[in-house]
């Protein structure tokens, strides 16, 4: 005789019974594990975590299947005595709640099989959704929805699903879904016409309490086709949470829920059509810019320090310049910490500008380097700018 009998074998609604202490010991969480002679409280296993609830009132955090030795019913706060006679209380919410998932993921597993010969390899209950992995090969969108459909058909065609126990010998004989993790007395749960699998968890009375499936997500894992889905109360919580996105989304756009996507995709095109706009308008405006700084130049060299100029707009401007033939652009910017340098000549005009970036960066306390033609770099020691430029401007004489 096993130590603890389990009540939920028998009846997956039970939720309130009375049962006798057979042993107690303490956790190291500082709480107490109780072990009853007949339970009703599930305890963590085969994916699906374990019930919660309570024991003459005290809390029921966890319960662990501790094999031949019971099940253990952990504690918070006040213990029974060994040999009391104590009432349970399941929390049915959660209960419920994982008998939907529990048995939407049986009627979920063998939709794929009776559709695309696809078993299931594994299964978890997660915080808000549920995952199975799949065998199934070349997955789309379309054929797994085909599966959620049959799935959704044997909810609401509301087939009865009932618990038969059988020998291994006589399951051998048996069209079942997966082998038996065990051997002995096996415990099969059948779904009306559909399903039979050998399983030692709680599963609704009849398909129509699993309510419905829905998935959430899909991805290639592992040689297998790992599904988010969701069921009953979990379906209706995450439809809730969708329904508030979109809504969101479609507020943003003062457009209706449905209309939102179109509306969002128009925008990410337009997005990048400003963007080429802008990039063009820069141009023209380092082009103007350019004019005027060619206006100032001492014997082909343009030098200046603006301030706050991104890299990228400096070497646009350097560019422009450099457009101009015989000509060099010393180009510089400084904001609060850094100074910015883009050094650039036209193809006809003489000096190394690498060369020149390197020896002004060294004197910045900072890095640079690039091409004869056009170099970029910078440092922190912005006190020193002036005099780095200098120093390129030096060289650059030196070098003609
Ligand atoms: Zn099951």
């Amino acid at each position: 005789m096993p130590v603890t009998e389990r009540l939920y074998y028998a009846d997956s609604h039970l939720i309130e019974f009375d049962a006798r202490v057979v042993d107690l010991s303490d956790r190291v969480s500082g709480w107490t594990a109780v072990v009853l002679d007949r339970t009703a409280f599930y305890p963590t296993g085969g994916g699906q975590p374990s019930d919660t609830g309570t024991l003459n009132g005290s809390r029921v955090v966890e319960c662990i299947d501790d094999g031949d030795k019971g099940v253990l019913h952990v504690v918070q706060g006040a213990a029974p005595q060994r040999d009391a006679i104590v009432h349970g209380r399941i929390d049915w919410s959660r209960r419920l709640d994982h008998m939907q998932q529990h048995t939407g993921q049986h009627i979920l597993s063998q939709a794929f099989i009776t559709l695309f010969n696809a078993p299931t390899r594994s299964f978890r209950v997660n915080e808000a959704s549920c995952e199975i992995d799949v065998d199934l090969s070349n997955p789309t969108s379309d054929v797994i929805e085909r599966a959620v459909e049959l799935a959704n058909n044997v909810i609401w065609e509301d087939r009865t699903i009932t618990i038969r126990s059988v020998t291994s010998d006589e399951a051998a004989e048996l069209p079942l879904r997966k082998d038996p993790a065990r051997e002995g007395e096996l415990r099969l749960i059948e779904i009306e016409g559909f399903d039979l699998t050998p399983c030692g968890g709680t599963h609704a009375y009849r398909t129509g309490e699993v309510g419905m499936i829905a998935v959430r997500s899909w991805e290639r894992a592992k040689g297998l086709t790992r599904i988010e889905f969701v069921a009953g109360t979990r379906a209706l919580a995450d439809y809730r949470r969708a329904n508030k996105s979109a809504r969101d989304v479609a507020a943003l756009f003062s457009t209706g829920r449905d209309d939102a996507p179109q509306l969002a995709a128009q925008m990410v095109e337009e997005h990048k059509e400003l963007n080429r706009r802008i990039r063009v308008l820069e141009e023209l405006a380092a082009e103007g810019e350019a004019e005027k700084l060619l206006a100032s130049a001492q014997d082909g060299v343009v030098l200046h320090v603006f301030s706050d100029r991104d890299a990228d707009s400096l070497k646009k401007l350097a560019h422009a310049l450099v457009a101009t033939q015989q000509t060099i652009a010393l180009l510089a910017s400084r904001d609060r910490d850094t100074a910015r340098l883009v050094f650039a000549r036209s193809a006809d005009a003489r000096g190394d500008m690498s060369l020149l970036m390197r020896e002004a960066c060294v004197m910045l306390d900072g890095r640079g380097g690039g091409r004869p033609e056009m170099a970029q770099g910078g440092g922190k020691n912005i006190d020193k700018l002036d005099a780095a430029l200098t120093h390129a401007l030096t060289l650059l004489s030196r070098a003609s």
